[in-house]
């Protein structure tokens, strides 16, 4: 009944308070998280059209929080975007994923996943010590240059600037680099003239049409033909279905992600797939 006396706004303002209460808690014991072990790393396995088969993974942050459980990174990602945390959270996942892609390229050799994709936030890209810690962390595990892919949006690079700087100079070290959620953002088509990548990893939303009418799988469709035409290679994701996986080998993708193929996997996990196939 109190409530219903509120007028709209106030109930609005409110809410926004607790929003800002809420991350700048969350902001706090993600500080804690980063020196503790409550961070992980999950991968989520990209197969080849299609057969299935494992080509690449891909590095997924997640949160063991000891009172809220797993926190997504949905959630607490874009906390540490705005706090900054998210360039020490970034370069540990960098330095994780690295170091666990150089131990399955020692043990399992050319069984080993294809590469590791690793995602980057506009944030970190910006540091003007990003390719620096990028040309470390590959120094320190190991780690062929060729054998990671750095994953960024759109919006990171549209505006050229220091973000652009560093895609150029990662790739100088013979990094991949991918478009990530590839058509949601900015700039798209322009984009692949000014900023030079490997990969266009087209976003779930026009995977999620391919299987629909013309005009739902239009974009799928265009995405593919323009990667052929600039030599990209284009991982589909987000498929969650064989009609949608057979749909999109008829378009002309080679690569896929998704639920219908592998969730996000524990790294133990991933061994067994290697030790499998190494055995085979
Ligand atoms: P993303 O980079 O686009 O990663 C793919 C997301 O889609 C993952 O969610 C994955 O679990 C989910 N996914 C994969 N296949 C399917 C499917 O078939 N259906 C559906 N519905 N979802 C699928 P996740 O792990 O929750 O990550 C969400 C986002 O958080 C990522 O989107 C990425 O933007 C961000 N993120 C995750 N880890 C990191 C990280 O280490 N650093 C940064 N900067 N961002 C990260
Ligand atoms: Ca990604
Ligand atoms: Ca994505
Ligand atoms: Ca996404």
């Amino acid at each position: 009944a109190k409530e219903q006396g509120k007028s709209r706004y106030a109930r609005y303002a409110e809410t926004m308070d607790t929003c800002a209460v809420e991350h700048a808690r969350l902001g706090a014991e993600l500080q804690r998280a980063l020196t503790s072990d409550e961070l992980f790393l999950l991968y989520q396995p990209v197969v080849t059209l299609p057969d299935g088969e494992l080509s690449g993974v891909e590095a997924l942050v997640r949160w063991r929080h000891p009172e809220r459980g797993l926190v997504s990174p949905a959630e607490f990602i874009p906390v540490a975007e705005r706090n900054g945390m998210i360039v020490q959270l970034g370069a540990q996942v960098l330095r994780e994923a690295c170091r666990q892609m150089a131990d399955w390229r020692r043990r399992y050799g050319d069984a080993a996943p294809a590469r590791i994709g690793v995602n980057v936030s506009a944030r970190q890209l910006r540091e003007p010590t990003f390719p620096q810690t990028v040309a470390d962390v590959l120094t320190d595990t190991g780690l062929e240059p060729g054998d990671l892919l750095l994953e960024i949006t759109e919006t990171a690079v549209f505006d050229g600037g220091p973000a652009l700087q560093a895609v150029r100079a990662v790739r100088e070290l013979g990094v991949h680099v991918a478009l990530d959620d590839f058509g949601t953002g900015h700039s798209s088509l322009g984009l692949l003239r000014t900023c030079p990548v490997d990969v266009l990893k087209v976003d779930k939303s026009f995977v999620d049409g391919v299987t629909g009418t013309a005009e739902q799988s239009a974009i799928a469709t265009s995405l593919a033909q323009i990667a052929r035409a600039l030599r990209l290679r284009t991982v589909a994701e987000g498929v969650e279905t064989e009609a949608q996986a057979r749909r999109l080998y008829q378009l002309g993708y080679r690569l896929a992600q998704g639920f219908h193929f592998a969730r996000p996997l524990p790294a133990e996990e991933i061994d067994d797939l290697l030790a499998v196939r190494e055995a085979a």
